[in-house]
């Protein structure tokens, strides 16, 4: 038995970490993963979170017992609040469906599964999603039988956004397509559409009758403030845009290993949205019974009370200011310091946690062989990574492999 299941590729992110542990250069420095790290390159545990944690270990009235099949009440109303708005009409015409999830990983499954299931497809069942985009992203709708398309989305040549291929596949999509869409800090390039290309994209997708499939695992991140990281997706709602959004706290919340994470589907009404939520539930109860009480207890203590809340906001800044700082402070280098040849607005103008340096394959390829930074073939590095000890190692070794 299983002679015949082949072996599959490690992970290439997990990859790039064993190899960087086991590295002996003092210098190294590790871009690859995802996750936040103080200026110390260690793992940061929000204050808002250590104090969240202290009431739940002092709160004797909790249990061990089974959430409901779509998570904790508080926790997916807050939630939904969060990224919608509390003044969403969504809410307020009670036609959102909140189901709490396994992290942003779990709302993209879901979410996948609930289109594979009741989406009409216009054809055979595709989701267009942004090239480049997150690589989970084609393994997560594949697995529930969506065949993955692509749009064009970064454009090389400019760092930037292709915008006129991305319209263009837009329009020349089959009507009524689902589209993949980061609501803020795209995964990987860092590069977001401005509020005027929004508006035209949603000009397009009510035009075509398209499906908004957000993802947003980043809100907060990208600009330090909740509300303008949501603009988007608040944006397609107001207009009347059909959409579903993925939501995750694995990063500002700084808890990955929690998973703590909601789908919202947004329906036309709310007998509408009832019969989602009927369907949502037998789903979520055949994939996950019910999910993990711990980390979403955390969030809704903070999302819900006033003074927690407020400091959250303030970890939040600190993470995202420390990523914009780490940002300038690499810019300068580059261009005063070390007068790297090629234009680096780029390294300020994109957003989040991640950014794409322009380097080739083979030039990222030297940066982890010469000089010990890991960081992934395709020239993305995660910000989050350099810090005041190691930008200026990291400026130098760019600086070196550009010239060749
Ligand atoms: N979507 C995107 C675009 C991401 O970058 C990530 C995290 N890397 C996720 C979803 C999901 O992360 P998690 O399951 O940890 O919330």
């Amino acid at each position: 038995l299983w002679q015949d299941v082949p072996l599959a590729p490690p992970d290439s992110i997990f990859k790039l970490t064993a190899a960087y542990k086991v590295d002996p250069y003092p210098k190294k420095v590790n871009l690859g993963v995802g996750a936040y790290r103080d200026d110390d390159s260690k793992p940061w545990v929000l204050p808002v979170v250590k104090k969240a944690t202290a009431k739940l270990l002092n709160d004797d009235t909790l249990d061990h017992e089974y959430l409901p099949i779509l998570g904790l009440p508080e926790y997916t109303v807050a939630a939904a609040k969060l990224i919608l708005g509390p003044e969403s009409p969504a809410l307020k015409e009670e036609r959102a469906v909140s189901v709490q999830t396994i992290s942003g990983t779990g709302a993209n499954h879901l979410g996948a599964l609930f289109l594979a299931r009741f989406y009409k497809f216009n054809g055979p069942a595709r989701i267009y999603l942004s090239n480049p985009t997150w690589a989970n992203h084609r393994a997560i709708f594949r697995n529930v039988g969506i065949e993955p398309a692509e749009y064009p989305y970064y454009d090389p040549k400019t760092i930037g956004l292709d915008f006129d291929g991305f319209i263009g596949s837009l329009k020349d999509a089959p009507s009524r397509s689902a589209f993949l869409l980061h609501a803020c800090a795209h995964n990987p390039t860092g590069v977001d559409p401005t509020p005027e290309q929004w508006d035209a994209i949603a000009d397009v997708m009510l035009e075509k009758q398209h499906y908004a499939f957000f993802d947003c695992a980043y809100q907060g991140f990208a600009s330090g403030d909740l509300d303008k990281d949501a603009w988007a997706v608040r944006r397609f709602v107001d207009r009347g845009v059909a959409l579903l959004v993925c939501q995750s706290f694995a990063k500002n919340a700084g808890l990955y290993g929690e998973r703590v994470g909601a789908l919202h589907v947004v329906s036309g009404d709310k007998s509408t949205a009832e019969r989602v939520r009927s369907q949502l539930s037998v789903l979520q109860r055949s994939e996950i019974s019910n999910p993990p009480a711990h980390g979403a207890r955390l969030v809704s203590l903070i999302l819900n009370d006033p003074t927690l809340f407020a400091e959250w906001k303030q970890d939040i800044q600190t993470m995202s200011g420390r990523i914009i700082a780490m940002r300038k402070e690499l810019y300068r280098l580059l261009t005063e310091e070390y007068k790297t040849p090629g234009n680096w607005d780029h390294i300020l103008n994109q957003i989040g946690m991640f950014s794409f340096t322009g380097l080739n394959p083979e030039q990222a390829k030297a940066m982890v062989e010469r000089a010990h930074v890991y960081m992934t073939g395709n020239g993305r590095i995660s910000m989050a990574g350099l810090n005041s000890h190691n930008v200026s190692y990291f400026a130098e070794s760019l600086d070196k492999v550009v010239r060749g």
